[in-house]
């Protein structure tokens, strides 16, 4: 198929060509005593840098009131190519959310890290500081490539530890070469000339939309690889990475309303020898640079791209720039979209723990003091800290003579062991909606563990605790948290008002239909629980929820109203 997009260009694609590079007047805002915010177009263009402004929602109408402008604040994202880090860059992360951020340290669905509430006056040196720290934040946001995700534990086994190293190698290649990052956050000398610096990937115009890249390695499906632009999928044969599948066009996000645009699972395209990676990557994102929709933001992620050109287009296109021929995709299954909690030995004898985080918010609270915990950990730990899509942390790689050390840790600041928790909330996700987020409609990660505690009245009821079943909530349908994947999704609409989905698989290869709109908790709950009970009394042997809810026509055109 010809691609026959050729409307005008948005403003967001002159903005990015009228950058020299992403410098805008991002130095000039910076220095802007009379107001916490950047110019508009430097709001846009900070992104690419790894930071968003934001505002405070909560304190509105009082700021309003007191005729002030909003709170703005920063979100920095910390790009952690795998999620793997250091003990010394978790203590620096550490002091710098005390320092400069709400002293919460946030794990992203992505495996980075966020911190939020960052004030304009203390971005530089908090940007400065976590380079300092050899994390970068450089394209954690933007219209390029963002942190690549890899499966949950690198240590696990061998096979998992080279897939990391191939999701560094994709993380370095895809990196923006603009030096005006370093310029900017890292007083780097501004390059003579400047506007001649040259993308040799992206050009002037970088790529048209956010790009998301994920690996996953089976049975475990931990990074909802298929829910990314371009994903790969790790195929062992006799004990050896031969290869990978290659996965494109998947993506979350959709707008209520307008039903030309959607969730959608990506396809499993073909399989490709391990050697060929970096060139395959590269290839995917060349052909989303060049035929993605430039004129209309909503309709420019990869999954659009691929909707619109088609699979056999797409094929010849990575044949003609690459000369990349695909093999059929090799067999794989996926057995769960989950992490794995508590302790696990692997095969080097090095023990692991999988520390549960609530909607990946580290903090301390009344009687669990998880944040102080992992920071005591991290001054006596010799291994690594892996920070898991799941929003989750691994405490990795530790020995038989330091474990017993970080038990007594886990134990004095009462840190909930996973797997004494119900398997629903051990299978959720939230994003971070408000009241920083400035496009959520409802709550999520502040609203989500209390509403699990009432989910988990009916599944006590069923004797469901120990079942697993995903849910997950966002503050709005821009797919942060992957809702159009989990068994129970659940969408905001408005202040405590969110639209239920349900009908997704367990292993994140099947999307959720919309069954009810417009519930606030009471309706959502009264609607939930005759399911549950069906699915307690009359579910086959090892049927996940998902699948029982679709094989028992809760979703047929009756039960569900459109989007
Ligand atoms: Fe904000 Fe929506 Fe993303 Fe949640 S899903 S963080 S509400 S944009």
């Amino acid at each position: 198929m010809e691609d026959k997009i050729k409307l005008q260009p948005s403003a967001n694609e002159a903005a990015k060509a009228n950058s020299n590079y992403l410098r805008g007047t991002i130095i000039e805002s910076l220095n802007d005593p009379l107001t916490g915010a950047l110019r508009e177009e430097d709001q846009f263009l900070i992104k690419f840098h790894g930071t968003y402004q934001q505002y405070d929602r909560d304190l509105e109408d009082e700021r309003k009131r007191q005729k002030l402008e909003p709170l703005y604040s920063f979100l920095i994202r910390v790009r952690v190519p795998g999620g793997v880090t250091t003990p010394q860059q978790w203590l620096d992360m550490d002091k710098l959310a005390d320092t400069y951020a709400d002293q919460e340290i946030k794990i992203t669905t992505r495996q980075a890290f966020q911190l939020h509430g960052v004030l304009k006056r203390n971005l530089k040196t908090t940007i400065k500081k976590i380079n300092d720290t050899l994390l970068d934040t450089i394209a954690a946001c933007g219209d390029v490539n963002r942190n690549v995700m890899c499966s949950a534990n690198p240590f696990e086994s061998p096979i998992h530890a080279e897939v990391v190293e191939d999701a560094k190698r994709i993380s370095t290649h895809l990196t923006p070469q603009t030096n005006a990052y370093h310029e900017i956050w890292l007083d780097g000398k501004l390059v003579e000339g400047g506007e001649k610096e040259e993308e040799p990937l992206y050009g002037k115009h970088y790529l048209p939309r956010k790009f998301k890249t994920a690996i996953a390695v089976p049975p475990r499906n931990d990074t909802d690889v298929l829910s990314n632009d371009l994903g790969f999928i790790a195929i062992v044969e006799n004990g050896k990475l031969t290869g990978y599948n290659l996965t494109v066009g998947g993506g979350m996000a959709f707008t209520f309303g307008n039903s030309a645009t959607f969730a959608r699972v990506a396809d499993v395209v073909g399989f490709f020898p391990k050697e060929q990676l970096v060139e395959v990557a590269e290839a995917v994102l060349i052909f989303q640079r060049d035929h993605g929709n430039r004129s209309e933001r909503k309709y420019a992620r990869m999954k659009y791209t691929i909707d619109r050109l088609g699979l056999d287009f797409f094929k010849q296109e990575l044949k003609k720039t690459k000369g990349i021929e695909l093999q059929p995709a090799k067999e794989y299954t996926f057995e769960t979209l989950g992490d794995k909690y508590g302790w696990t030995k692997s095969e080097d004898g090095l023990w692991h723990y999988g520390l549960f985080v609530e909607g990946g918010k580290l903090t301390d609270k009344k009687g669990y003091l998880a944040k102080t915990a992992v920071r005591e950990i991290a001054k006596i730990h010799t291994g690594t800290f892996i920070l898991t899509g799941n929003q989750n942390l691994v405490i990795a790689q530790i020995s038989d003579s330091t474990k017993p050390a970080i038990e007594a840790i886990l134990k004095q600041y009462s840190v909930i062991d996973g797997n004494s928790i119900s398997q629903l909330r051990q299978n959720s996700i939230a994003c971070a909606a408000l009241p920083l987020c400035g496009l959520a409609f409802a709550e999520a990660e502040r609203y989500l563990p209390s509403f699990i505690d009432k989910i988990e009245d009916i599944l006590k009821e069923y004797n469901l605790l120990d079942t697993p079943i995903s849910i997950r909530m966002t503050g709005c349908p821009n797919g942060c948290g992957r809702a159009p994947l989990a068994e129970i999704g659940l969408i905001g609409k408005a202040p405590g008002v969110y639209n239920l989905y349900l009908g997704a698989s367990f292993t994140g290869n099947r999307l959720n239909k919309l069954y009810k709109e417009t519930l606030n908790e009471e309706l959502i709950l009264s609607t939930l629980k005759p399911i549950l009970k069906d699915y307690a009394n009359n579910r086959q042997l090892n049927e996940h929820f998902g699948d029982f809810v679709l094989r028992n026509n809760y979703l047929n055109p009756s039960a569900a109203e459109g989007i």
